[in-house]
């Protein structure tokens, strides 16, 4: 197969290589130049990710990647917090300077786009045009919470009673505890380092113990981009790591990214104390994530959204769809057209041009996701298989009720439930009573069904006659609400402003 054509028609909507709109995003916020549309650049890119050596390669022209790991390696979270609080560096950043380190982060990603991209499919089993995706959503992070934070953290002057002058501004809080997963390991954990920075607040950033080298990379590059060494460290662990680092009360605020049990256990650690200040919890967790689809709905259509949402990043994405609601009467000529869709769909090593899905993160995860799976054998509706180690099969299976899911699995493991014509209110209901609430598509041509989904479906980013994965920054702010998170979203207008505190001035003129 060409692999051009693939990339169109399995990932094409995650990060389209059109330019955003320029009046939207001044300067260049979506990586020009970063394109994989055709042949020979994939094949071009994945020598260059295959010969990278990570022994040699010189992140910002600074240091090796085993350099950069091995000196957090054993660096305990107090000392860190000590030089955080007082991070004499950021005290004499401006706004505008730490808005144009963002920027010249993101020119220093670009330039190491393929010794990342290699890490990412190394470290995080990325396929090549997911490596790129991510290095471009890491580069757009940076832009534009650059951008949000020059307006956001300008002064304003408030209406008072003349004589007085009042003045709402934005204030740093202090060190942030930065914890980002595995699966977006590159765009997501500069994203969190990126916002809380600018913000003017000093940074601990804790990698998920899966990805700790690319992690390592961000950070000699956010250095070489002008982050002070004392405003931002890295904490490299697994879970009592990460305990540690945030039951620490001089930590200001956590920004989070993982499972909705981590959530709720970093809550509960930040209310342990009675002495420490209430700080934020930023959190965007997973999702039982739904699409609808009814009897209008065009089935080509459905069935490139469907094959992209559920098995693209082999489903290891939060936004990833898991339960397809199909309308009853088109429900098995849609299934057959998916079972033919999901059967041209390559298996294969993460660094191969051709490969679709590629293995899942960890042999714990392939256990856990695979053991699922066999335990559902009578249920499904179809499977593909493979030998290669590490890859699960994407499958569809069969439910009753919504309600049968009872948790989400992290794969390319899709559900299906069909509903008849005239339940689509109780449908909605079940989806909301999952009490998940990130992502749904829906697929329809009847606007007043869009519009009633739209009010009705209580998630944060619904996605309609489309894919439902590959928010873009600034265009699709991303996270849930319910047990899928807290806002604000990431990539949006709000976000930077959970990360400083407000503080209004009155003075008597
Ligand atoms: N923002 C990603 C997307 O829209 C998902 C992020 C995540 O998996 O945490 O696909």
């Amino acid at each position: 197969a060409d692999p051009a054509v693939k990339i169109a028609s399995v990932g094409g909507s995650a990060h389209p290589s059109i330019p955003l709109p320029r009046d939207i995003f001044p300067g260049r916020i979506n990586s020009s130049g970063l394109d994989l549309a055709d042949a020979d650049t994939l094949a071009a890119t994945s020598a260059d990710i295959l010969a990278f050596d990570e022994a040699d390669a010189l992140f910002g022209k600074r240091t090796t990647v085993k350099d950069a790991h091995d000196r957090y390696a054993n660096v305990e979270v107090g000392a860190l917090l000590q030089r955080a609080e007082v991070a004499d560096g950021l005290a004499k950043l401006s706004v505008e300077d730490r808005a144009a380190i963002l920027e010249r982060l993101a020119d220093l990603i670009e330039a190491d786009r393929i010794p990342l991209m290699a890490l990412c499919v190394r470290e995080a089993k990325k396929t090549i045009p997911d490596a790129l995706a991510e290095v471009r959503e890491a580069v757009d992070f940076c832009r534009y919470y650059a951008i949000r934070a020059r307006t956001d953290f300008a002064p304003v002057l408030l209406p008072g009673p003349t004589g007085e002058r009042n003045e709402l501004r934005l204030a740093a809080r202090g060190p942030f505890a930065c914890v980002a997963p595995w699966n977006f390991p590159l765009a997501i954990f500069i994203g969190q380092v990126a916002a809380a920075f600018v913000a003017g607040n000093p940074v601990l950033a804790k990698p998920a113990p899966q990805t700790p080298k690319i992690a390592a990379a961000a950070v000699v590059l956010a250095h070489a981009a002008g982050i002070p060494e004392d405003a931002l460290a890295l904490v490299l662990g697994g879970a009592e790591a990460g305990r540690a680092l945030v039951a620490d009360p001089r930590i200001q605020g956590v920004a989070f990214t993982g499972s909705t049990a981590t959530a709720r256990a970093i809550a509960r650690t930040l209310l342990e104390d009675d002495s420490r200040p209430l700080v934020p919890l930023i959190a965007e967790t997973g999702g039982i994530n739904a699409m609808i689809v009814d009897s209008t709905a065009l089935p080509e259509q459905v069935v490139a959204d469907v094959v992209t949402s559920a098995f693209r990043s082999a489903g290891q994405r939060c936004s990833a769809l898991r339960l397809l609601l199909l309308q009853e009467d088109i429900a098995e000529k849609t299934l057959h057209m998916l079972g033919g869709a999901m059967d041209t769909l390559v298996l294969g090593e993460a660094g191969d041009p051709r490969t679709d899905v590629g293995p899942v993160i960890d042999a714990a995860a392939y256990e856990r996701l695979e053991t699922y799976r066999q335990s559902q054998k009578a249920r499904w509706v179809h499977a593909l298989s493979t030998e290669h180690p590490g890859i699960v099969p994407p499958t569809i299976i069969r439910l009753d009720r919504i309600a049968d899911l009872k948790q989400e699995w992290f794969g390319p493991v899709l559900h299906v439930v069909t509903w008849k014509a005239g339940e689509l209110d109780a449908t909605l209901a079940a989806v909301n009573a999952t009490g998940f609430g990130l992502t749904m598509g829906l697929h329809s041509r009847i606007a007043s069904t869009a519009e009633r989904v739209a009010c009705a479906a209580k998630v944060g980013n619904l996605y309609v006659n489309r894919s439902m994965i590959g928010a873009v920054v600034g265009s699709q702010p991303f996270g849930g609400e319910g047990l899928s998170g807290t806002g604000f979203k990431a990539g949006g207008p709000h976000y930077l402003l959970r990360f400083a505190t407000e503080r209004t001035v009155s003075t008597d003129t």
